[in-house]
């Protein structure tokens, strides 16, 4: 693995956006990490700033996650392919 990241970040130092379920974390280019719940949720945990193209690697529990709200009468349905 040559991934350069620029930090590894614990999700309790991000800043958790629940109106657009995204987390963020300032980045030193003045700009700030993203990465998305649903992705954290799908196992994803590099958040990436979109201005500078650095990354960050997001140090978390799935348990440490709010639950994204269930669909109207869904809860957690499974992925139709
Ligand atoms: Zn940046």
């Amino acid at each position: 693995m040559a991934e350069n990241f620029y930090d590894e970040i614990e999700i309790e130092d991000m800043t958790y956006d629940g109106t657009l379920q995204i987390y963020h974390y300032p980045c030193p280019c003045g700009d700030r990490f993203e990465i998305g719940l649903a992705d954290l949720l799908d196992g994803e945990d590099i958040g990436v700033c979109p201005s500078c193209s650095l990354m960050i690697k997001v140090i978390f529990e799935v348990e440490d996650l709010p639950q994204p709200p269930p669909g109207p009468g869904q809860a957690a349905p499974p992925v139709p392919v």
